[in-house]
Formats: C-alpha cells, sequence, structure tokens
C-alpha cells in the first residue's frame, strides 16, 4: 500500500514542482560583477547587468543579481510578500528591496541565515516588509559565489499561502520518500536475516544514505538544525549521495553472480567504489579552499561511474546472467537521471525542474522495482530449494533399492515390513547351489539370473507384498496372511521362468507367519522361516517348508 502511494506521490511530483513553480511569479534577474557599481547605481538604473549570458560564464566571485522589474499585483489578490531563490554554493547573499516610494530595506544572510530562511525544495525564502508603497525592484548582491551551477537560480515571488502550500506539498512527498525508504530498510533487514545475501545490506545502506541524501537536499536538515552553515549543508548533500552511488555499486557488485565480475570488470568496481567515497569526502574538506576543482572532482566520478554501467551490462549479458533484464529494467531511471545530472554540471545541459528532483524520483522508482528484483530472486531460490528437494526424495528412493535387481534392499524392506497390521506371512526364498550357477556361468552370468529371478519374485508377489533382496542369492517377501500370495504356485512360476542359457534354477523357501508388529516380532518370524529354510535345504531343496508345520509336528 505505501509502495503504491508513494510511487503515486513520486510520479505526481514533478507536476507538484511545476505546481510550484508557477505558484510564484518567475523573476528574470541580470548579473553583474560586485564591482561594478553599488545598490545606488542598482537603484538609479546605471548599473542594469547581463541578462543573456549564461550565469556559469562569469566565474567564480562576488556579483549582483538584479531583477530589474517587480509585476504589479492584480487587485484583491493575497499580497505577495516573499521571495525565493535556489540554494547555491555561496559565502553571503543580501537581498536590496528598493520600493515605489524610493525607500530601500537591506536585508543581510550569512550562512546561518540562509539556513534560517531554507524551505523545502531547499529554496532560501526572504521576507519582504511589506509597506504602502510597492516593491519596484529587487536585488541580489551574491558574495563568494562558488557558480558552478549558477549564482542566482529561480527567484521567484510568492505570497504567504503560496509559500505555506508549496512547503506543504513537497513536506507530503519528501515524508512519503522517508516512509518508503524506512519501509524499504526494515523489510531488507528482516530478509537479511532469513536468507544471508550481502547484497540486502548493500541495498540498506544504499537506502539509508539516499535517505540522508533527501533530508539534507531537501532542506528539512536546515529546519532540524538551523544553526548548520548552508555551505556545510551542500556537503552532506555531496557526501551523501556519493555514498549511496558507491553502496549503489556494491548493491550491484554483490547482486550479480560472481562470474560477471571476474578479472578486470570486478577490479574497476571496487575502484570506482572507493573513488566514489572519496571523491564525496575530499570535496567535503578541499571545498574550503578549492570548490570548483573537487566540484569538478566529484562530478568526473560520477562520470566513471556511468562509465562502467555499460561494461557491466555487457558483461553480465555475455555470462547469461539471470539478473540482468531485471538490473536493467530497476536501474535504467537512476542511471539516466545521473547521466542528465553530470550533464549538467558540466553545464552541457540546462537546468530544469526535472534534473533538479531527478535524484529523488528515480531512486524511488529504482527502490521499487529492486525490491521485485529482490522478490525475484528470492523465487529463484525457492526453485532451487525445490531441486534440492526433489533430488533430496530421489537420492532417498535410490538408497532404498537394491542396484542390481531393483527390489527394496535389506533396509528399506525393514522399514515397510515392520509395523503392518494383522497376520503375515513372511517367506525366505533362496536360490539353491547358486555357486554352481556362477562357476557354471561366470559371475556375469550368474548376476543376470539374479535379476531374472527378481523380476519373477516381482511379477508374482502382487501389489501388496514387499519383496527384497536380502543379500547375495537371498531373497525376502511379506504378505498379508489373507492376501493372494501362494508359496506353491511362486515356486513353481520360478520353475517355470526361463534363465539364461537355459540354466535349470531352483529355490528352496522357508516360510512363517505371525504378527509383524514390533522389531521382536519380526526377529521371531525370521527365525522361523530361517529355520524352515534350512529345513528345506536339508530336505532337498526346490521345495516349501513351514515353521508353523515344523512346530506343529514338533
Ligand atoms: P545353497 O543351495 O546351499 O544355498 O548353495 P549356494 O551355493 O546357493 O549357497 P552359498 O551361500 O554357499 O553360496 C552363495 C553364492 O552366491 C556365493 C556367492 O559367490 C554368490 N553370490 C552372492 N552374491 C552374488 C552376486 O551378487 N552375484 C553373483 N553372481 N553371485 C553372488
Ligand atoms: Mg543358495
Ligand atoms: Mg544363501
Amino acid at each position: 500500500m505505501i509502495v503504491v502511494a508513494t510511487l503515486l506521490a513520486m510520479l505526481g511530483q514533478p507536476a507538484a514542482a511545476r505546481a510550484n513553480a508557477a505558484i510564484g511569479t518567475l523573476l528574470p534577474v541580470c548579473i553583474a560583477p560586485a564591482q561594478a557599481g553599488t545598490i545606488a547605481d542598482v537603484a538609479a538604473g546605471r548599473l542594469t547587468g547581463d541578462c543573456r549570458t549564461e550565469q556559469t560564464r562569469f566565474g567564480e566571485g562576488d556579483f549582483w543579481a538584479i531583477a530589474p522589474a517587480v509585476p504589479a499585483r492584480a487587485a484583491g489578490s493575497e499580497p505577495i510578500d516573499r521571495v525565493r531563490i535556489g540554494s547555491l554554493w555561496q559565502e553571503s547573499v543580501s537581498l536590496f528591496v528598493l520600493y515605489a516610494d524610493g525607500h530601500l530595506v537591506r536585508i543581510d544572510a550569512d550562512q546561518r541565515g540562509i539556513s534560517r530562511r531554507i524551505q523545502l525544495g531547499a529554496r532560501v525564502e526572504f521576507r519582504l516588509p511589506l509597506r504602502a508603497a510597492a516593491p519596484a525592484k529587487l536585488a541580489w548582491l551574491v558574495e563568494g559565489s562558488a557558480n558552478r551551477r549558477g549564482i542566482l537560480m529561480g527567484a521567484e515571488l510568492l505570497s504567504h499561502d503560496d509559500s505555506a502550500h508549496a512547503n506543504l506539498a513537497l513536506g507530503a512527498m519528501y515524508a512519503l520518500f522517508a516512509g518508503l525508504c524506512i519501509a524499504l530498510i526494515v523489510y531488507n533487514l528482516a530478509l537479511w536475516g532469513a536468507l544471508r545475501h550481502r547484497f540486502q545490506l548493500a541495498y540498506c545502506l544504499m537506502v539509508a544514505m539516499l535517505l540522508a541524501y533527501a533530508g539534507s537536499s531537501s532542506g528539512a536538515l536546515a529546519w532540524l538544525w538551523p544553526k548548520i552553515a548552508n555551505n556545510d549543508r551542500l556537503r552532506i548533500n555531496y557526501v551523501t549521495l556519493a555514498g549511496a552511488a558507491a553502496a549503489a555499486l556494491w548493491f550491484v557488485r554483490s547482486f550479480f553472480e560472481p562470474r560477471v565480475f571476474a578479472g578486470i570488470v570486478g577490479k574497476a568496481i571496487d575502484v570506482a567504489i572507493v573513488l566514489l567515497a572519496a571523491a564525496g569526502l575530499a570535496f567535503a574538506l578541499g571545498s574550503h579552499w578549492w570548490m570548483r576543482e573537487f566540484d569538478l572532482a566529484y562530478t568526473l566520478s560520477f562520470g566513471a561511474l556511468l562509465s562502467l554501467v555499460p561494461l557491466v551490462l555487457w558483461r553480465a549479458w555475455r555470462a547469461r546472467s539471470d539478473y540482468l533484464w531485471l538490473f536493467a529494467i530497476a536501474w535504467a531511471a537512476p542511471v539516466a537521471m545521473a547521466a542528465l545530472r553530470v550533464a549538467h554540471n558540466l553545464n552541457w545541459l540546462d537546468w530544469s525542474i526535472w534534473i533538479d528532483n531527478s535524484t529523488l524520483i528515480a531512486m524511488a522508482a529504482e527502490a521499487l522495482l529492486s525490491s521485485l528484483a529482490i522478490a525475484y530472486r528470492i523465487r529463484l531460490l525457492s526453485d532451487e530449494r525445490d531441486v534440492a528437494l526433489a533430488q533430496e526424495v530421489e537420492s532417498r528412493r535410490l538408497s532404498e533399492i537394491d542396484p542390481l535387481t531393483g527390489l527394496l534392499n535389506r533396509r528399506a524392506f525393514l522399514a515397510g515390513a515392520i509395523g503392518r497390521a494383522g497376520r503375515q506371512m513372511l517367506l525366505l526364498v533362496d536360490i539353491d547351489h547358486f555357486k554352481r550357477v556362477n562357476d557354471a556361468i561366470g559371475h556375469d552370468g550368474g548376476d543376470e539370473v539374479l535379476r531374472v529371478f527378481a523380476r519373477t519374485l516381482r511379477q508374482a508377489a502382487g501389489d501388496t507384498t514387499l519383496v527384497a533382496r536380502l543379500g547375495g542369492e537371498e531373497f525376502a517377501l511379506v504378505a498379508d496372511c489373507g492376501a493372494t500370495l501362494d508359496p506353491h504356485m511362486l515356486i513353481e512360476r520360478l520353475r517355470l521362468t526361463r534363465m539364461p542359457f537355459d540354466m535349470r534354477v531352483t529355490a528352496s523357501i522357508g516360510l512363517c507367519s505371525g504378527p509383524l508388529a514390533t522389531e521382536a516380532d519380526w526377529k521371531r518370524l525370521y527365525q522361523g522361516a530361517d529355520r524352515a529354510l534350512f529345513e528345506a535345504k536339508a530336505q532337498g531343496r526346490d521345495r516349501i517348508r513351514s515353521a508353523d508345520m515344523l512346530a506343529a509336528v514338533a
């Protein structure tokens, strides 16, 4: 349920974000280097800035971002009392509000001031003091801009309700994402308890990192920890996203069969895992001095990660992995989104609301599809278990069968015989002078005689009779006393059976009947039948003797 709800929320999210952008009024801004003039120049219209050049082309430094006109508010609509801008890497931002009556208000925000103003979706919101005169012009003095993505992006005017609405919509989305993450972590940890697959731990780590990334990149972290410097919050974004990517690689590494990662591919992935984790940490430390350089290195390490994807897919295809298609479906969205982000970070692609929200959307889709992938793996495991069970049944069957004749062996015969209800008749059948058979036609010929003899016994005995080869040329049958098994008919069948080389082969039978409920009953019956067999042999073979008759005579 939560999964479906979250998926719907995720699919709806870009629409919500677009609506969010449409709720407020977007303000185009023009850029000028800070040293080009003062706020007096801006106010007087002497400094207007460059409205066309791509912001990233200005490089790092201090800049004016000037919104030359503030659209007039429609009569009767809610007062526009705030302006939002995107959170970017910078030391400080000062907002200058120029009112129609010439009044000027300056609002300064340092690193912590920015954090205090962060709204969900990582938007920095400034309140515009309400005056009788309307704001006519807005300008921001951005100091210490690293300008890797821009200087001042997505400036937007909003009313109080717009702001509350945007926070509520994004809050619901992030809460659903967090719920999905927590559910997936709990579910996979529980499964890990049962199945102990390493990829489940990697998966939990990846989802936990994504959860941390969502908490930090959404701006929610600044609500929990308002004293955090905004650039430090951005550092946490870098570290958690790199951690999630490294964990994703570890997941891939342990999800596929080991044969996929034989040789250089496995090593390349191990290197990429270390590289990504190192790039995140290096950025966190090095960005104090060289933000742009470490940001580029970070972006390139993601590029390296992406370049591994076709390699892994190709190897998985070559190794005929069972999981290839699942992997391809589950990871198509995140891989595509990561590629878009890398392209955007390298300034090959313009910013869009899709790219801005891509990570969470793509990872939500991935997380859901991966849970299907894990379910599929479990199905394969249960298939393996079914095969193992069938093999066990087969090997147990083989362990109960005498390999030469296909009859029951002694162990299986005893297991089946002892405990049969009602009076039972035990027949011990021993081939006469079998040594001579072997002498005459060789051991292999003797084996063939044993096989033919066994087949005859089995056919003559009937379905409810247990027939076994106890060893050598000695056989045993157990049948209900009331059953149709007739020892005389049996011995006659044996006499008439055509043997290899037309040899005449006869057998002697010892018979004893009685209960066969316990081990002790078995011993008694066996001793009786054995004694009777001995009598049959002693009296000239090829005959039946019954222990019951012997007892009567004695
Ligand atoms: P009797 O009439 O007194 O039963 O004489 P016998 O020769 O049948 O009895 P004995 O117990 O002296 O010899 C049994 C022979 O059966 C000895 C052994 O070589 C042979 N034998 C036992 N198992 C096998 C087997 O699996 N294959 C073959 N070909 N011969 C076997
Ligand atoms: Mg014999
Ligand atoms: Mg014998």
